[in-house]
């Protein structure tokens, strides 16, 4: 009986969202593995393309005729049975090809086509070194493969004689320093050190330092700076056969320049003891449960994950812990490198693909423990998890809006479950669902009530900007605000303003009366439409004409909502020309390291007010600020969401925690055309269990989550009848399949309903428990197969968080 192999191909289709079998010819018996990937020939022409072995089996039908696997990929499995599992797993849930999904956790530079090098590190073999290597140091992986010789070249992995490498074309990464090593004997340094001249004093130096490196040691330029060696120096040095100077690849680490000063854990106040002995006890009962750490900013949630982590790889196993990518801040990174050294793998987009390529072997070669990244990184190739933490749970981030439609905390979950450990969510604004999971008990709820020390949460004023108004002010800053700054730069303590990006000039609003447009039957604000110049309703489709005069107030101040960045920052320079102002948004910090820069530059205080969007809002923690701003606190309040009030408050609440985080007395000053709001009102008063309570009640009356799960189907084409035509269609595929205790919404045009010359329509389906709807939806997505093929494109979206 013969080997074959069931292989996901690449091919996005969904004939082959199935495992193909292919036969597996002797040379790579016992080498192939489930989870490596392979090249395989694919149709009538057999053309060849990549596959994902799923599985090794004996074949038991024989008779069949099977093509071949052609050759491997990878000298290893690049997933684990259970990534195979979990990418299973994904594709049914959301909808998305199996193949997607496995290439969706590998870091890029495997999924491009990068070429691989095999270099000799011991010795090999005569036969192979000459035949394969041709005498040389290395070989391409496609050369080997030519010579027959990768059976032999991966036992040789596996015993330390070869390397396999990625040739990661990656100039930024490839790093290279000058090294200056010694060209000459000790006793030969005497010699020329008793010929210079006394009053050669560097030249002196440098030769002390020659003369007391060993053999085969080198120092580095910045290193013999540092002892006050200069280049010229060095350069001489050469000329005169001292020493010698060469380039030196570095190891792609990029915090290799920064030294992490070591933390000890704290003593841990009442409220974080309960919480890590509860998820302690999960650890050391190996146990799955799902723990929703609720704590106010400032709270001391880190410090409980700290220490959890620490019992974790204490037990000699890992740690996945998930930041949102704008807090994946370098204060955030040395917290974790502070405690765990070395054991701590770093992922995140700032990375170059070969940082993160060596990020991601460390963890698979298991020489970095602990894992702390953005979304993706909860793909991290940990082989034996002990604790997965997301913190910020409340995230929208966390859902990742290209297919795979995934969410990072339903793959936490499924995780958590295959190695039996605990999960931990995190936030001091947890989403609703989580919080209404935990009034169900799914959840444990852990609580952190106070802040650390006991310091007091930050006062905070509401401004009413109508107000602002009528006194005839119609700067972008009320009086308090910039009253507020000018103290703190007299002070010489630092503010920071945020501007709230989202919605950003979506939505109209009254200047006067700050009346937003909503829509008669949804309670739901309409957004603007340049291109047909109306306003619409994104949940029914109900559509108007743009307003001139505020149906409310009959003020003609009624306008497109928005400011940019750069404008704040210009008028603030005019109104305050002695303030040293950084601006952060998505122009100042494009450049790769920008963010830390920028930062860094607030830290030392070479400027008193840091200017930003969203990405200011989490994380940071700089003992000085004693000022935060939200100079529109309003923007999102006026999306046509329901989860814009969650939002708000979750955003009013986090920039709220940038203030007095040290021993000065924190202040927050709130500039909204809504002040009344609910979610205004309860972010100044630090209550979330109000907010949570009023919320609940709100999407108990309108019947969305968490009180009905949502699945949306989008339907696009280039002609607007067909894609109308088909989402009619579509949608009474679906109803019979539902309960009337679903709820049918749509379908309508989307907010954006035409991009790319394509027209976008949608309907979403609202519903409690529906046994038969995932399968219905495979279901239409295989009969709809041929009309796909012709250009109606159709992509579902499983709880979706993105409405606009
Ligand atoms: P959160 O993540 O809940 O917003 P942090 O973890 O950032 O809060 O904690 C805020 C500050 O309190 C940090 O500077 C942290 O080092 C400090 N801290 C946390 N726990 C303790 C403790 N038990 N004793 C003293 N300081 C602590
Ligand atoms: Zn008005
Ligand atoms: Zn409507």
């Amino acid at each position: 009986m013969s080997l074959v192999a069931n292989i996901i191909v690449d091919v996005p289709t969904l004939q082959t969202n199935r495992a193909y079998t292919y036969s597996i010819p002797d040379a790579f018996t016992g080498v192939i593995e489930p989870g490596m990937r392979v090249v395989v020939p694919f149709g009538n022409g057999s053309r060849k393309i990549q596959g994902f072995v799923v599985e090794v089996k004996e074949d038991k039908t024989t008779e069949l005729e099977l093509k071949a696997v052609e050759s491997l990929m990878d000298s290893y499995p690049v997933l684990t049975e259970e990534l195979l599992r979990l990418g299973d797993f994904l594709a049914y849930q959301t909808f998305s090809f199996q193949v997607k999904c496995y290439q969706t956790m590998l870091p890029a530079v495997m999924r491009a086509k990068y070429s691989k090098k095999i270099k000799i590190i011991d010795e090999i073999p005569e036969s192979l070194l000459w035949d394969v290597f041709k005498g040389k140091a290395e070989v391409s992986w496609e050369e080997a493969e030519k010579e027959n010789a990768l059976t032999q070249i991966i036992q040789l992995e596996k015993e330390d004689k070869v390397e396999i490498d990625y040739d990661v074309q990656d100039k930024a990464a490839v790093k290279k320093v000058k090294k200056v090593k010694p060209s000459l004997s000790f006793e030969t340094y005497e010699e020329i050190k008793a010929g210079i001249r006394s009053n050669a004093k560097k030249q002196k130096l440098f030769l002390d330092i020659l003369q007391s490196l060993a053999q085969d040691a080198a120092l580095t330029y910045a290193e013999l700076k540092e002892w006050g060696v200069t280049s010229s120096t060095i350069q001489s040095g050469v000329k005169k056969g001292w020493c010698e100077v060469f380039q030196e690849e570095v190891y792609r680490d990029p915090y290799a320049a920064s030294t992490f000063e070591r933390t000890t854990p704290l003593s841990l106040s009442e409220d974080q003891a309960h919480a890590f002995q509860e998820i302690h006890q999960t650890i050391r009962d190996e146990q799955h449960k799902v723990f929703l750490l609720k704590g106010v900013t400032g709270s001391g949630k880190t410090e409980v994950y700290l220490q959890t982590i620490s019992e974790v790889i204490e037990k000699g196993k890992g740690a996945l812990m998930l930041v949102p990518e704008i807090a994946l801040t370098p204060q955030m990174v040395q917290r974790f490198k502070g405690r765990f050294g070395d054991e701590v793998a770093v992922l995140h987009s700032g990375l170059s693909n070969g940082e993160k390529y060596d990020e991601w072997r460390k963890i698979e070669k298991e020489e970095a423990k602990v894992v702390v990244g953005a979304r993706s990184s909860i793909f991290a190739p940990l082989k034996n998890i002990g604790i997965i933490i997301i913190d910020e749970e409340h995230e929208t981030s966390y859902k990742q809006e290209e297919f795979p439609k995934y969410h990072a905390r339903d793959v936490a979950i499924w995780r958590g479950e295959y190695h039996n450990c605990p999960v931990v969510l995190g936030s001091a604004t947890p989403s609703l669902e989580s919080r209404a999971r935990a009034t169900k008990e799914v959840y444990t709820l852990l609580e952190l009530k106070s802040r650390v020390n006991d310091y007091p949460m930050p006062e905070v004023d509401v401004i009413d900007m109508r107000e602002e108004a009528k006194r005839g002010n119609h700067s972008i800053f009320s009086e308090a605000l910039l009253d507020g700054l000018k103290k703190r730069i007299k002070q010489n303590e630092q503010s920071v303003l945020l501007l709230n990006r989202r919605g950003f000039s979506s939505f109209v609003m009254c200047r006067d009366c700050g009346y937003v447009l909503e829509c008669p039957n949804c309670d739901i604000s309409q957004t603007l439409h340049m291109d047909t110049k109306t306003m619409k309703c994104h949940y029914c489709g109900h559509e108007e004409g743009i307003p001139n005069i505020c149906p409310k107030c009959q003020s003609r101040s009624i306008r497109y909502y928005g400011t940019g960045t750069q404008k704040v920052e210009k008028e603030l320079k005019e109104l305050l020309p002695e303030a040293g102002i950084i601006r952060m948004d998505v122009d100042t910090t494009r450049k790769k390291g920008a963010h830390e820069k920028l930062f860094n530059q607030f830290e030392r205080k070479e400027a008193s007010i840091l200017l930003g969007t969203q990405m200011i809002a989490k994380g940071l923690d700089f003992p000085d600020v004693t000022l935060v701003g939200v100079i529109n606190a309003d923007t999102a309040l006026g999306l046509p969401d329901f989860r814009s009030a969650e939002k708000t408050f979750q955003l009013l609440t986090q920039v709220s925690g940038r203030s007095g985080r040290g021993e000065k007395e924190g202040k927050v000053i709130i500039q909204s055309y809504n002040p009344d709001h609910y979610a205004i009102q309860y972010a100044k008063q630090h209550d979330y269990d109000s907010f949570y309570k009023r919320e609940m009640h709100l999407r108990h009356l309108s019947e969305y989550s968490p009180y009905y799960f949502l699945l949306k189907v989008s339907v696009s084409h280039e002609n607007e009848m067909t894609a109308a035509k088909k989402i009619r269609q579509y949608t009474d595929f679906i109803r019979p399949a539902l309960s009337n205790q679903a709820i049918v919404l749509g379908p309508t045009p989307k907010s954006i309903a035409r991009t790319h010359n394509r027209y976008h329509f949608q309907v979403l389906i609202k519903y409690k428990h529906e046994a038969g709807l995932t399968e219905k939806i495979h279901q239409l997505l295989q009969e709809t197969q041929k009309e796909q093929a012709k250009g109606v494109f159709i992509s579902i979206d499983y709880q979706p968080l993105d409405f606009i």
